[in-house]
């Protein structure tokens, strides 16, 4: 998993050290710094907020063979133009 915020004390890179799991859309997790004069330890929550898109099935599981065809936009038709040199 990439982590894409920095430390909040030295702005270094940070690294995951546990995690659980608080509700069905909640985690909890906690990280240290890996600068080592900063190393403090912290944590966050993640949590579902809500859906950008649905599904396009509700029956579908995460496991299912799913093939979902992307509308593919209009193709224009080809035209022909010629120059006239005079
Ligand atoms: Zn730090």
């Amino acid at each position: 998993m990439i982590i894409m915020y920095p430390c909040p004390m030295c702005n270094s890179l940070i690294k995951t050290r546990s995690s659980r799991t608080l509700s069905e859309y909640v985690k909890e997790k906690y990280y240290y710094c890996s600068n080592p004069a900063c190393l403090c330890v912290f944590k966050t929550y993640e949590c579902f907020e809500h859906f950008i898109t649905t599904t396009i099935d509700p029956t579908i599981t995460a496991n299912a063979d799913i093939q979902v065809s992307v509308p593919q936009p209009p193709t224009q038709p080809k035209r022909r133009y010629s120059m006239r040199l005079e």
